[in-house]
C-alpha cells in the first residue's frame, strides 16, 4: 500500500475534503491530491492527521510512572522524586532499556506520537565503565524505536557536573558522566544509524551539568543542522543557583551566549521573567513544554500567553511518562494557564481562535522543527506519519472537520486514534500496536525484574 484516500484530511492550510496521499518506498510523501474520487479497491479513511512529535523523552522513566506519588515526612519535591528515578536508573539493563522503551513507545504510538525526541543519558554500565560497545545504550533506544515504527532524534546527553560551578559528578550519576569527547565519540558511534527515521543530534543536561565552554564546543563539534537540546529553568532552585553562580537566569545566560538558533529545543523554559520570554521567541528555537510532567513534579506554569504573542514556538513532551498522550499534553497547557488566569481560551491567535487547532499546528511546527527531521505536516516531501481517528466514535459521530481537534483535545477520555502509519507503514490497527503481546510479555518481565530490587 502505497496510497491512502481521506474523506478528510488536516492539511497545514487547514481540513480539506477529498484528499489522496501518495508516498513513496522510503516514506516520503510524493504526492497530495486535492479534489480526488476513490478508487474501487482503494483506503477509505474518514480523519486523517499528521502524527505529533514527542520532542522530550527519559524512556527509562517509563518504569517509574506512578512509584513516586507518596508524601514524604518532609516536603516532597522535585528533588526527591529524581532520588528515586536514580535509584531505578543505576539497574537498568541493555536489554532492560529496550524492552521499557519499546513498551513506552507502543503507548506513544497508540496516542498519536509518530516520533520522539529522546534525551539520553543512560550511557556507562552499573559500575560506571563504558560498554564494549560505548553506544550500547543508545543503540538499544533506538532499537526499540525500529521495532515498534517509532520516528526517533537520539540525543546523547552531555553530562559533566552535579551543579553550577563545575562540581564534581555525585557517585550515584556515574552511568550519566560523559566529557565532550566522550560525547562525540558517541555521537560517531551512532551515525551509521542514521536514515529515514533516525536522526543523531546532541543535548547538553543543564547549565548545571554542563559548561558553558563545553555547550560551545560540542555545538561546534556537531554536523550541521543537528538538532539541540537542554533542560532549562525548569525548578526556581535552578534559576536561583544560576544567579547565585552567574549573576544571571539561565534562559538569561544561555541566550547571551550567542549559541541559541533554530536548531535549539529549549526544555522547560518554566521560569521566564519578560526579557527571556521575547528572548527566547527571537531566538527561533523551541520551548520545549511538558505539562503533564510539569505537574506532577510541581515545576510550575510556562508563560503562554505572553510567549505566543511574541511569536514563540514551541512543541510538547511526555518527558517522565507520567501520560503518553498529546491530547493529554496539550489539554493540561491550556487548561494550567486558564487556572492560573482565571481564564478561557488562552492558546490562540488572531488568525485561529479555535484553541484545539492552535494548540495541535503549533505542537506540530514546533515538534517538527526540534526533530531536526521533515515531520509534521501532510506535504510532499514530509514524512508519511499519519493518524486515523475513530469515525465511528460518539464524539465524532457526524462530526464536521472544522470541529474534529477541538472535540478530540477537550472532550473525554477515549483514546480516538483508530490507526498509525509512520513513514506510510501501518503500526496500529483499531487502537492496537501491531506487536503489542510481544513488547507487553518483554516489558512485563522486565518490570517484575526491577521492582523486585
Ligand atoms: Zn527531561
Amino acid at each position: 500500500m502505497s496510497s491512502l484516500f481521506a474523506r478528510h484530511a488536516c492539511l497545514p492550510q487547514g481540513w480539506v475534503s477529498n484528499v489522496r496521499l501518495h508516498w513513496n518506498a522510503r516514506g516520503e510523501l510524493i504526492q497530495v491530491e486535492q479534489h480526488a474520487q476513490p478508487g474501487a479497491h482503494e483506503k477509505q479513511e474518514t480523519f486523517v492527521l499528521p502524527g505529533m512529535t514527542n520532542l522530550h523523552s527519559h524512556a527509562f522513566q517509563r518504569a517509574l510512572a506512578g512509584m513516586t506519588e507518596m508524601a514524604g515526612e518532609s516536603k516532597d519535591s522535585f528533588w526527591t522524586w529524581r532520588e528515586l528515578m536514580y535509584r531505578y536508573a543505576l539497574h537498568i539493563t541493555p536489554e532492560q532499556i529496550q524492552a521499557i522503551a519499546a513498551q513506552l513507545y507502543s503507548e506513544c504510538l497508540r496516542h498519536g506520537y509518530t516520533s520522539v525526541c529522546e534525551f539520553h543519558y543512560l550511557h556507562r554500565d552499573i559500575n560506571g565503565r563504558f560498554y564494549a560497545r560505548p553506544a550500547e545504550m543508545a543503540e538499544r533506544v533506538i532499537a526499540a524505536a525500529s521495532q515498534t515504527g517509532m520516528g526517533i532524534s537520539m540525543l546523547p546527553v552531555l553530562y559533566s557536573y552535579a551543579d553550577f560551578g563545575e562540581q564534581a559528578l555525585r557517585y550515584d550519576q556515574r552511568r550519566f558522566s560523559t566529557g565532550v569527547d566522550e560525547i562525540m565519540q558517541l555521537i560517531d558511534a551512532l551515525e551509521a544509524a542514521r536514515n529515514d527515521q533516525v536522526e543523531i543530534g546532541v543535548a547538553p543536561h543543564s547549565l548545571r551539568a554542563a559548561s558553558m565552554a563545553q555547550i560551545r564546543e560540542v555545538q561546534a563539534a556537531l554536523p550541521a543542522g543537528r538538532p539541540i537540546h537542554i533542560h532549562i529553568a525548569e525548578q526556581q532552585k535552578e534559576v536561583d543557583a544560576c544567579i547565585a553562580f552567574s549573576g544571571r537566569r539561565p534562559v538569561e545566560l544561555l541566550l547571551d551566549s550567542g549559541l541559541v538558533d533554530q536548531r535549539w529545543c529549549l526544555v522547560h523554559a518554566t521560569h521566564l521573567n519578560k526579557a527571556e520570554v521575547q528572548g527566547v521567541a527571537a531566538s527561533g528555537a523551541v520551548a520545549g513544554i511538558c505539562t503533564t510532567t510539569e505537574g506532577n513534579l510541581g515545576d510550575g506554569f510556562f508563560d503562554l500567553p505572553d510567549y505566543i504573542a511574541a511569536g514563540g514556538r514551541f512543541g510538547v513532551g511526555s518527558d517522565s511518562h507520567v501520560s503518553q498522550s498529546p491530547v493529554e499534553e496539550l489539554r493540561w497547557l491550556e487548561y494550567g494557564q486558564r487556572l492560573r488566569l482565571q481564564g478561557r481560551n488562552i492558546a490562540s491567535v488572531a488568525g485561529q481562535r479555535k484553541v484545539g487547532d492552535f494548540l495541535w499546528h503549533a505542537a506540530l511546527q514546533g515538534g517538527a522543527q526540534a526533530s531536526g527531521r521533515k515531520l509534521g505536516q501532510l506535504a510532499v516531501g514530509y514524512r508519511a506519519d499519519m493518524l486515523v481517528l475513530d469515525d465511528q466514535h460518539p464524539n465524532l459521530a457526524g462530526m464536521r472537520s472544522e470541529d474534529v481537534l477541538n472535540t478530540w483535545i477537550f472532550a473525554g477520555n477515549d483514546n480516538l486514534v483508530r490507526d498509525v502509519y509512520v513513514g506510510g507503514s501501518q503500526v496500529v490497527q483499531d487502537g492496537k500496536h501491531l506487536q503489542q503481546p510481544a513488547i507487553q510479555a518483554a516489558y512485563g518481565a522486565c518490570m517484575r525484574a526491577l521492582r523486585a530490587l
